[in-house]
């Protein structure tokens, strides 16, 4: 394996290695966590016993804290595996309930990223000024490597995907996890030596890692999502930003300055990265005859041939650039950024071509949970589009996807407990119909599509009316597709 020398940036360079022949930290430098808080002897309450708050546990029992698990869930529903490695630990488990106690004699309060933080015993907690930590925050307090983190209403499994590939193929040992995955947490418990860590960071994780501070940040959009969670916009906007408030000098904050919001916004420490679809002076990355564009650290340009980049989509171009800035930023060779363009596919459910069946394409993006995510799908084609949309409110205003639907979609086949919602924001402006369910729904979507033309699910809605997830969502749709294909 090869490791690419490390040269410092505007004369600093954060992660300076003991071993200079080879720009590596050294193993045992991975080895021995920086422990910045001292959990020993300390009684600490890890709420949810899902992957993240097992791991978590697990670590802090090995840390010499006194923990307890609790989980509204019977002991029986509980995974065996799980429950026996941790009292194994001397971990204690509170099943079926929280209770008050538990909470409120604790010194420390663990919660994983489902927990909503307005629960009772939380909010009488946070009142008696116990400290509640997040998994994120815990887990950035147990790791020496350099955290690279993605951000975003939409496209972070993608980017986080892609920077993982990139940073791997640069010849990195690589932590690929957070919110698309393994918890970070997993990385510090299982006492694992990677040299990077590239983490999906979630606005809820955000919410609860007070001095997070990952060496490189990024964030790729804000658009309303998640107004069901959060008490306004501007809340979630904070929430989002907020990746970059622990940053020094030495890390990089990476923003699109095609957003509105981002644009506007100097994080005060890290050196700023911002990109965008057309070249700017303040720009460090942008598009230009299907190339991409990027000022290097040194100052000088470089070009990436995107002929061969197989995501769909504007948005995609824009996720590459935050990705192309931020391997810059690691001062990973162009060869290898060029390589990776080539060879990253979609991850599933994301535009992902579900077949062809009489000059008819079908694309799965069942991960389209929210309006902007159906609406750079939707902005994605040439060809006239069939959309099916549909599934739970979220709370955001379907206007701007009617606004971008228009001349695009000949056709709407709605589902779910929002179809006549949306049907409201459609009436007038593009024909729609109801479907029963998403087999009935691809069937009609069919009969609306001629040749050359597609048929797109990007739901603009979460899956949970009829799905247990958007993977099941996009399984079903892909089944429906197939089916369609063997009656014919
Ligand atoms: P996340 O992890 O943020 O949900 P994903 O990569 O899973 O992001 O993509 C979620 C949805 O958002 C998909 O429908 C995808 O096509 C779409 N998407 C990806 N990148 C962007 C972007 N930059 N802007 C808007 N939508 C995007």
């Amino acid at each position: 394996m090869t490791f690419v020398l490390f040269v410092s940036f505007e004369g600093k360079n954060p992660f300076q290695s003991d071993d200079c022949t080879t720009g590596r930290q050294t193993g045992s430098q991975h080895r021995a966590y920086k422990i910045v808080m001292d959990v020993k002897g300390k009684k600490v309450t890890v709420i949810g016993l899902g992957k993240s708050g097992s791991s978590a546990a697990k670590w802090l029992a090995l840390q010499g804290a006194e923990v307890t698990v609790s989980d509204m869930k019977e002991a029986g529903e509980l995974d065996p595996n799980l429950v026996a490695g941790l009292t194994r630990l001397g971990v204690k488990l509170e099943t079926g309930g929280h209770r008050h106690d538990t909470f409120l004699l604790a010194d420390i309060i663990v919660i994983s990223p489902g927990v909503p933080l307005d629960i009772a015993p939380l909010t009488d907690a946070r009142r008696e000024g116990i400290p509640i930590l997040g998994e994120l925050e815990l887990a950035s307090r147990g790791i020496d490597i350099p955290i690279l983190a993605v951000t975003g209403t939409n496209g972070k499994s993608t980017v986080t995907s892609l920077l993982g590939a990139l940073i791997r193929s640069a010849g990195y040992e690589t932590f690929v996890g957070g919110n698309i995955g393994t918890p970070l947490i997993d990385y510090v418990a299982d006492g694992r030596n990677a040299d990077f860590a590239v983490v999906e960071v979630s606005s809820f994780q955000l919410d609860t890692a007070g001095t997070f501070s990952p060496h490189v940040a990024l964030l790729l959009n804000i658009t309303p999502d998640h107004l069901d969670r959060y008490p306004d916009y501007e809340a979630y906007e904070r929430s989002k930003l907020s990746i970059f408030r622990n940053q020094g000098r030495g890390g990089f904050a990476i923003l699109n300055d095609d957003d509105q919001r981002l644009s506007g916004f100097n994080p005060a420490g890290p050196s700023v990265l911002r990109y965008g679809m057309e070249r700017r002076e303040n720009r460090q990355a942008w598009i230009e005859n299907k190339t991409l564009r990027a000022r290097s650290l040194d100052g000088g340009e470089v070009s990436f041939d995107l002929k061969d980049f197989a995501l769909p989509g504007k948005h995609n171009l824009e996720n590459l650039m935050g990705v192309v800035l931020a391997g810059m930023a690691l001062q990973i060779e162009s060869h290898v950024i060029q390589d990776t363009i080539r060879s990253f596919r979609s991850l599933p459910h994301r535009m992902e071509l579900a077949g062809r069946f009489r000059g008819v394409s079908f694309y799965d993006d069942s991960k389209a949970t929210n309006v902007d995510a159906s609406l750079r799908a939707v902005q994605s084609f040439e060809n006239p589009i069939v959309l099916i949309a549909g599934g739970r409110h979220k709370g955001a205003d379907y206007g701007p996807l009617v606004r971008g639907a228009k001349g695009r979609v000949r056709k709407a086949v709605l589902l779910g407990e929002a179809g006549s919602l949306i049907a409201g924001s459609f009436e007038g402006e593009i024909p729609f119909e109801f479907a029963r369910d998403m087999k009935d729904a691809v069937a009609r979507a069919f009969s609306a599509a001629g040749a050359g033309e597609v048929v797109l699910l990007a739901p603009a809605c979460s899956s949970f009316d009829m799905f247990t997830d958007y993977a099941h969502r996009g399984r079903i749709f892909k089944q429906a597709v197939e089916d369609l294909r063997g009656g014919s």
